[in-house]
């Protein structure tokens, strides 16, 4: 970072300290991961210098020969990873790919069908704060409240009487396989198309640890920064039918210009995630989140729905008499990254909740392995049932410090 030391020294020393952060600390965000040393070249290369409107072969500016074939390198590496006949690789993140999704199937005022965000959906399946839920009609489904699990039966109940035109399934805060079968059966019973975002579990659907909605649904969409373990942003796969609606949707329907080192970055995501090296991190980070789950129901922690099948638990902190707020403060200052989360049943605010998410991805990157997630759930443990000591967070900031040295971060990276 010579250049940025010398022209910007503030943003130099606060990437500085966000680096140490990561590297002392342990990162048990769901949604977060920590990308190779390609990726992070590849998102800061020369190639954000260049506009490309379009699409390979039909841009609107000159130079762009060799951004087409970063680009179809994108598309093709991500079609073979999932098996999916067309991709869209432009949407610059997540909520762009659903909103891309929206926009080339359906129209303003129309219904759609999908999880609250309260129960583990996320903003842009139809929240009233969000665009999706401004725009569209949306209908919300929950889980069953006794088995915090989907209740397909009760889905398709809804999506009869409702008639939605679109059925959106997947989520932000389900720790159970999801049925991406059943929805699409569901959908077709009523007629509705039916999306399908593997935001957070995109990396274990292209390592075949969870079932794929590709060619089930009528889209996927997807985040690239997650258990995908890419830079930050989306993408979308469907069928060649839809392919051209959805390349509108994207061009000129709500982005202008294509972050085209993201897009070469995402190449290198999908590279990544198609060798034996990644199946092997997605079966862990599994292993490693169900071993988590355990050791912290082993200390009298309640999980939703009582176990995980992926990358994350979801912890009940009411047995405690805690909040999710404090037991997310808590943990910051014991060196543990993780976020406070709404569960089923919630009685409180989203600013407050009952709940925690942790999950797996990250540390799993860093190669920790089973006797390290009981040593974190450990740690966890000893927080939350003593939340007020701060001596006591203070030791075990030091001891997380002491393992995340042995599980180096970025060694190359001056
Ligand atoms: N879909 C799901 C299921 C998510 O969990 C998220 C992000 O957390 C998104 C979409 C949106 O991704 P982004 O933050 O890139 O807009």
């Amino acid at each position: 970072m010579a250049y940025l030391e010398k022209i910007d020294p503030e943003i130099a020393e606060i990437i500085e300290k966000e680096k140490s952060r990561q590297i002392n600390g342990l990162e048990l965000i769901a949604s977060e991961n920590l990308v190779s040393q390609a990726v992070l070249e590849a998102m800061g290369s020369i190639l954000t210098n260049k506009y490309a409107e379009g699409y390979p072969g039909k841009r609107y500016y000159g130079g762009c020969e060799f951004h087409d074939m970063a680009e179809n390198l994108a598309r093709d590496r991500v079609c073979s990873l999932f098996g999916a006949e067309h991709a869209n690789v432009q949407p610059h993140s997540g909520s762009q790919a659903n909103m891309a999704v929206y926009f080339s199937a359906i129209k303003p005022g129309d219904k759609i069908l999908s999880m609250n965000l309260s129960q583990g959906g996320h903003l842009s399946h139809g929240s009233p704060v969000n665009f999706s839920g401004i725009i569209y009609e949306a209908h919300q489904y929950g889980v069953d409240l006794k088995t915090e699990r989907m209740d397909y039966g009760a889905i398709a109940e809804m999506a009869k009487k409702i008639k939605p035109k679109m059925i959106v399934c997947g989520a932000s805060a389900y720790p159970r396989e999801i049925d991406f079968k059943a929805f699409a059966e569901i959908a077709n019973d009523v007629d509705a198309y039916c999306v399908a975002d593997i935001a957070h579990i995109a990396g274990l659907c292209a390592a075949g640890i969870h079932p794929s909605p590709v060619g089930k649904t009528t889209f996927t969409t997807s985040t690239t920064h997650k258990t995908l373990r890419g830079p930050r942003g989306g993408f979308v796969l469907c069928d060649k039918e839809w392919a051209q609606p959805l390349d509108k949707a994207v061009f000129p329907g709500m982005q202008g210009g294509p972050l085209m080192h993201i897009i070469a970055a995402k190449a290198v995501c999908f590279k990544e995630a198609s060798t034996k090296e990644f199946k092997k991190y997605a079966e862990q980070v599994v292993k490693n989140s169900q071993i988590l789950g355990e050791t912290l129901k082993g200390h009298g922690v309640r999980l939703v729905s009582g176990g995980t099948d992926n990358h994350l638990c979801l912890l009940d902190l009411t047995n405690f008499g805690l909040t999710g707020l404090e037991a997310e403060k808590a943990l910051g200052c014991a060196g543990i990254t993780v976020n406070k989360n709404t569960i089923p049943n919630e009685t409180k605010s989203p600013f407050v909740t009952s709940g925690l998410r942790i999950g797996t991805p990250a540390v799993t990157s860093r190669g920790m392995k089973e006797e390290d997630m009981r040593q974190i759930g450990d740690w966890i443990a000893a927080v939350i049932k003593d939340i007020k000591n701060e001596a006591l967070q203070a030791k075990i900031e030091q001891e997380v410090k002491e393992m995340a040295s042995k599980f180096p971060l970025y060694p190359d990276l001056v």
